[in-house]
């Protein structure tokens, strides 16, 4: 029986048969017994589907790299690359396809090339965005050859010529939901239509000059939340290396457990605030048209994953969930009376976020305006303010070293004690608090600590209220 919402989207795109999107992320392409079990995924799956793919893990890194330090060798990360792609695929293929297979990799490596000798020459100035997708690019050939060489057929797919239409600034870009979708009308969808598995690249998408725009790192799964609002799709599976969403980063805490079912809004708060097992902007376009968001385990799937949807029976513990944001730091500004204008505090927020810069919190006293930022994005955010030659402004200061904390519960804002628990805990991991955001969410409390503090102050507050 199909849940309420799925008969919409069907006749949204005019076929009645089940469509998913498979999104498969770095380690899940990045070795070949990770390759067996993606292509088993997507081979077994019965219902029509585009599938979506990042660069194999630690790629991007690699070209980023290099365009950090352009005098380094094209000739090693050329041969890295081809090394990357060439092996995992090795014993994979008939001796055709693997010909076949190679010359396009190889092709693709010599415009890559091209693009870096253009970029060490100074060319051209906007060419990191289509150096830093590259990954993404040779990721499709090889899962679209492997599947074809299992007999599902198969068609490689660019943004480019998938229609992934992107806005805003390079680097941190998003996609244009409309133009993209009537273009996948045009480009993706007929092959659907006639049982063709389109394998898309993630991360990025095409500006309206042409070139491409990354959606910032991670962002494959935005881009395989935007193909599955394109077409419609009943549901979107993310494939990743851990066992779902989960009730902190495994990394941080080794008892953390898979949360089976989550609603949008907290999945949402919990990936802008830090949890990186789905890039924060991957929600909205699913929530848009309700479209199921599972995330599963590449490595066991036959585990149940976590089901992100609109609704999702209430829990009854203090915390569901904890996430944590690093690299942060805090901007303050003072100003007498700074309460009394709210026409300064207006021009400061729209000087900080003119380029594109993040704010995470905000808090505001009588004499001081704060807001949390990337520690990255200060320089910028310190130009615009500059700019402003703001003569009520009597001081700057700028806190480094500072990570946000984000915890999620049931009804957060309603319970009373809550904050005093939580604050409690970090008291006991020696954690000065910087900031505090709360009330702005129902169900989350968000609180800025030394960066040297907050790992502990995650474990001791899942420890306390989760549990392993
Ligand atoms: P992929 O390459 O598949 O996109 P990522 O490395 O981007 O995978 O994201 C998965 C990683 O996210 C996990 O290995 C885990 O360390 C990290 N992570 C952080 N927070 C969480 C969380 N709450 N639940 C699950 N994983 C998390
Ligand atoms: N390859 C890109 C990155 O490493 C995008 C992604 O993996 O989602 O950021
Ligand atoms: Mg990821």
């Amino acid at each position: 029986m199909a849940a309420k919402g799925w008969k919409d989207t069907h006749d949204e795109r005019g076929v009645g048969a089940l469509i998913k999107v498979l999104k498969f992320g770095g380690t899940s392409v990045g070795s070949a017994q990770a390759l067996d079990r993606a292509i088993n995924i997507i081979s077994n799956e019965s219902a029509k589907k585009a599938v979506v793919v990042s660069a194999q893990s630690g790629v991007t890194n690699s070209l980023i790299a290099w365009m950090k330090d352009d005098t380094q060798e094209i000739d090693s990360i050329i041969s890295f690359l081809e090394t990357k792609y060439f092996e995992p695929v090795k014993n994979k293929l008939d001796e055709t396809s693997k010909q076949s297979y190679e010359n396009q990799i190889r092709e693709s490596l010599l415009q890559l090339r091209k693009l870096l000798e253009r970029y060490r020459n100074n060319l051209e100035n906007s060419l990191q965005d289509a150096i830093a997708s590259w990954g993404e690019r040779l990721s499709v050939i090889m899962v679209s050859s492997l599947l074809n060489a299992h007999g599902v057929d198969s068609v490689p797919m660019n943004a480019e010529d998938a229609g992934i239409v992107a806005l805003g600034v390079h680097g941190n870009g998003s996609a244009d939901l409309d133009a993209t979708t009537k273009n996948f009308r045009k480009t993706i969808l007929p092959l659907i239509n006639c049982g063709k598995t389109p394998v898309i690249t993630g991360y990025y998408g095409c500006g309206k000059d042409g070139k491409p725009i990354t959606f910032g790192r991670g962002g494959s799964d935005y881009s395989a939340a935007v193909v599955a609002y394109a077409i419609a799709a009943d549901c979107l599976e993310i494939w990743t290396d851990v066992d779902g969403f989960m009730t902190a980063d495994p990394r941080i805490v080794p008892n953390a457990r898979t949360i089976k079912e989550m609603d949008y809004g907290e999945a949402g708060e919990l990936a802008y605030f830090g949890a990186k097992v789905l890039h924060p902007r991957t929600i909205e376009p699913v929530r848009r048209k309700k479209i199921r968001l599972l995330v599963k385990n590449t490595f066991n799937p036959e585990g149940s994953g976590t089901l992100i949807h609109s609704l999702r029976s209430p829990g009854k513990t203090l915390l569901r969930s904890v996430a944590i944001k690093s690299d942060l730091s805090i901007l303050k500004i003072y100003s007498s009376e700074i309460a009394y204008q709210p026409g300064f505090v207006s021009d400061l927020l729209n000087a900080i976020g003119e380029d594109g810069v993040t704010t995470y919190a905000i808090s505001t006293s009588l004499s001081t305006f704060a807001v949390v930022i990337p520690t990255s994005e200060v320089p910028q955010a310190l130009k615009k303010i500059n700019e402003l030659k703001e003569s009520r402004m009597e001081k700057l200061m700028v806190k480094n070293n500072m990570s946000l904390i984000c915890a999620v519960g049931d009804n957060m804002i309603d319970t009373m004690g809550v904050a005093a628990r939580i604050f409690q805990v970090v008291e006991e991991a020696q954690a000065n608090v910087e900031l505090i955001s709360e009330g702005a969410s129902d169900i989350a409390l968000n609180f800025v600590v030394p960066s040297d503090r907050a790992t502990d102050v995650v474990r001791m507050l899942h420890d306390r209220y989760i549990g392993g």
